[in-house]
């Protein structure tokens, strides 16, 4: 007797929670959810908890509840995608499951690898780490003590800014390789600038980190940097379990899917988030967000579910609409961006940027809840219509 097929969901970040939700209405498979935690954890508001907000959990259980979703709060600790199996790390037990279809959902956790001493000396957007460190800035706050932000990135930017409206006392430094705000345009940077420079925020560009150090940060120019706390942000990298399991990876180990996110080494691999990258031919990229991972989850599941029905599947088609950036609560930057994300000279800023942040943030919960209650209610921003030429024929 032939059985049920049995989809793997490996991580239940924003794409894994979503593509599980969405699926699950197809009732086309049995589906698995695998999770490291029993929680959904926010990435997007970590900086805020790093600043002693508590933001809202939400226990997995809940958000999937009523769907015929099988959970695990466990640890993937391998896969065999030869065997279809996956391995995962039940406490002082191992557990083997089998798939027909993964779809591999791992996310991506802040890169520390780049820079020596920043695993040993400095704190990350992690949520460990986050809990450690929210613990010890309200005596370093209170002593006027110095705080280094590593990185001028997105995520910099939003914890150096978080940081200084919580806590006026600490001295706080962004240091950055290149500019502030790179990918932004001209008026978003400037009011990025205007913004840090209005907190007391110091801002040092084009200053690479040699390595982080117990007393502060040593340039590239051999420069020490006195720091009583460093804070890393230098970008995300994904779950090495891909390239450890032999499937097509890029350099940075994220699996290398065509536009319908199929691994192209692996078909029955779908990758979804920050785990997987488009193959450069389909012309699509996407960078690592939250605002990227919702649609890859809503598309990995219904291809997973055309996959498993004999169904065309669907080419990602997708148009970046804002980058959002949250500068403490009480202001923001909302940056219209065009289809490709390239940035727009159109901006929203103080407490409406704040607000509009703050509504986007709350969305990627209430999407995730109407999806449990109104199956295929998310909507992917539509934009560009891929090459149909790449487009993955169903398996029989
Ligand atoms: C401070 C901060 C602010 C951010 N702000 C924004 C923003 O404003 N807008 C935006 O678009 N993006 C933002 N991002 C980026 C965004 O959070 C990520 O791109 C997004 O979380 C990726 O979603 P994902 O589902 O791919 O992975 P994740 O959210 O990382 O979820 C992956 C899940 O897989 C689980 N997992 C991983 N490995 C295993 C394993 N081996 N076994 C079991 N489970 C595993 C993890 O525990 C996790 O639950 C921000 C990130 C940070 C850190």
């Amino acid at each position: 007797m032939s059985h049920k097929q049995r989809v793997v969901i490996m991580g239940g970040g924003y794409a894994g929670v979503l593509a599980a939700l969405r699926l699950a209405s197809q009732q086309v498979a049995e589906i698995t959810l695998i999770n490291a935690r029993d929680t959904f954890v926010q990435r997007i508001r970590l900086h805020q908890q790093l600043a002693g907000q508590i933001p809202r959990q939400y226990a997995l259980a809940k958000l999937l509840r009523g769907k015929n979703i099988h959970r695990i709060c466990g640890t993937v600790t391998q896969f065999n995608p030869q065997q279809k199996l996956v391995s995962i790390q039940l406490g002082e037990t191992q557990q083997d499951i089998a798939y027909d279809t993964l779809i591999y959902a791992a996310g991506s956790v802040i890169n520390q690898a780049v820079v020596p001493g920043v695993r040993d000396h400095a704190f990350t957007l992690e949520a460990a780490s986050v809990t450690q460190m929210a613990a010890r800035l309200p005596q370093l706050a209170q002593q006027r003590g110095t705080l280094f932000v590593l990185g001028g990135g997105l995520t910099g930017i939003e914890a150096a800014t978080e940081l200084a409206e919580t806590y006026p006392g600490l001295q706080i430094t962004l240091l950055t390789r290149g500019m502030v705000g790179e990918g932004l345009s001209n008026k978003g940077r400037a009011y990025i600038r205007q913004t840090l420079a209005e907190f007391g925020i110091t801002l040092i560009e084009q200053t690479g980190v040699q390595a982080v150090q117990a007393n502060g940060v040593l340039t590239e120019t051999g420069h020490l940097l006195e720091a009583d706390a460093c804070l890393w942000t230098g970008g995300f990298i994904p779950s090495p379990l891909a390239r450890a399991a032999g499937v097509l990876v890029n350099a940075q180990g994220q699996i290398i899917i065509d536009e319908t996110l199929r691994s192209v080494s692996h078909p029955d691999i779908f990758a979804a988030g920050d785990a997987g990258a488009f193959a450069p031919e389909t012309g699509l990229k996407m960078r690592m967000a939250c605002a990227t991972a919702m649609p890859m989850g809503a598309v990995a599941a219904d291809n997973a579910g055309a996959l498993l029905t004999g169904k065309p599947l669907q080419p990602m088609n997708f148009a970046y609409m804002v980058q959002c950036i949250s500068l403490g609560r009480r202001r923001g930057l909302l940056q219209f961006v065009n289809a490709d994300d390239t940035p727009q000279e159109k901006i929203i800023t103080g407490y409406a940027g704040a607000i509009a942040k703050e509504m986007i943030c709350q969305y990627t919960v209430v999407a995730l809840r109407l999806e449990r209650l109104l199956p295929g209610s998310y909507i992917v921003p539509k934009g560009k219509v891929a090459h149909p030429a790449l487009i993955t024929q169903p398996q029989a």
